[in-house]
């Protein structure tokens, strides 16, 4: 059987010297103040067994890859529904951008760009007032996570709303082509929250097993969503998880992935296990330097690549 606990602690400790690589996210002081030289590796296998290396029970910023948790919620709302007003294509832009939102007449590409995660904010908002669907994201992934600490960090909330004049840009302009049932300060004060969650490598590890596990939760034995759903779930991750690095990260790593620009990666070995890797240091298209070295290096010793040894 493989010795995965030995895996972790060799990937940790072959990066361990590059730790502090690349650039922190610097649009917000709380994310420019983070202690560059951090670096977590938590690995939850499908029959609940925990591998952790170096910073994994350290708390950062989710960001971007809250996005997965709100798509799950919104699929589950409206189903495939959802695809009239997100695509489910890969960008080749950046996480930000607003060019193609013109192109295609309000409609974002895919999920996962902030186009598309503020279009999902919108369908995850309908029926509540905005604290009562940043309430069902924060319970939802403290249920998934089985842990009632998650929570959201208000300062990081209120930066992301003093200063995201991209976002509220982006939510304007897919407003004027009716691509947004709800006043466009709702529907960011919902996609600002979920982006300001701050979990540990464990927490979120634990989080996404449902997605390496046909839709169940295996610990519990609940189901989260359908399989086929998990499986569609992942896809999307593997296409357009990396912002305009997806494609170079399905080369490297070969696995599902959403990163963050808090320096965090949730992977998504399917059938095998969750795995979030967190070093605050990105490289040039916003990925966690260290984290995706950490997952290419992981994959191989693994052999869990979607794509074979
Ligand atoms: N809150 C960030 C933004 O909307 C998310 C960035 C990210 O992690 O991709 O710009």
């Amino acid at each position: 059987m493989t010795d995965l606990q030995a895996i972790v602690d060799s990937v940790y400790s072959d990066l361990a010297s590059r730790i502090g690589e690349g650039k922190l996210a610097d649009y917000i002081p709380e994310l420019a103040r983070v202690d560059p030289g951090q670096f977590g590796i938590a690995l939850v296998t499908t029959d609940g067994r925990v591998h952790t290396a170096g910073d994994a029970e350290t708390s950062f910023s989710i960001q971007s890859i809250s996005k997965v948790f709100t798509l799950t919620l919104a699929l589950g709302k409206i189903g495939d529904g959802l695809w009239k007003r997100v695509g489910r294509e890969p960008s080749g832009n950046t996480f930000n951008s607003i060019v193609q939102l013109e192109q295609e007449k309000g409609k974002p590409r895919n999920p996962f760009i902030n186009a598309g995660a503020i279009a999902v904010a919108d369908v995850v908002l309908a029926g509540h007032l905005p604290k009562e669907a940043i309430g069902e994201i924060v319970q939802f992934i403290r249920h998934l996570a089985d842990d009632e600490s998650i929570a959201i960090d208000h300062n990081v909330a209120r930066s992301e709303t003093q200063t995201g004049y991209r976002n509220v840009a982006l939510a304007n302009f897919m407003k004027s082509f009716r691509n947004l049932d709800h006043p466009v300060e709702h529907v960011l004060g919902v996609y600002f929250h979920h982006c300001a969650i701050a979990m540990s490598c464990r927490q979120l590890a634990r989080s996404g097993l449902y997605l390496a596990s046909a839709g169940r939760n295996p610990l519990n034995g609940g189901s989260v969503v359908s399989a086929s759903r998990a499986r569609r779930i992942n896809a999307l991750m593997l296409m357009c998880g990396h912002y305009d690095g997806s494609g170079d990260f399905a080369y490297r790593v070969g696995l599902p992935g959403k990163s963050g620009v808090g320096g965090g990666i949730l992977a998504i070995a399917p059938g095998k296990a969750s795995i979030a890797v967190w070093s605050p240091g990105l490289n040039e298209v916003g990925n966690s330097q260290l984290g995706s070295a950490a997952l290419e290096l992981l994959a191989q010793r693994t052999g869990w690549s979607v794509f074979g040894q």
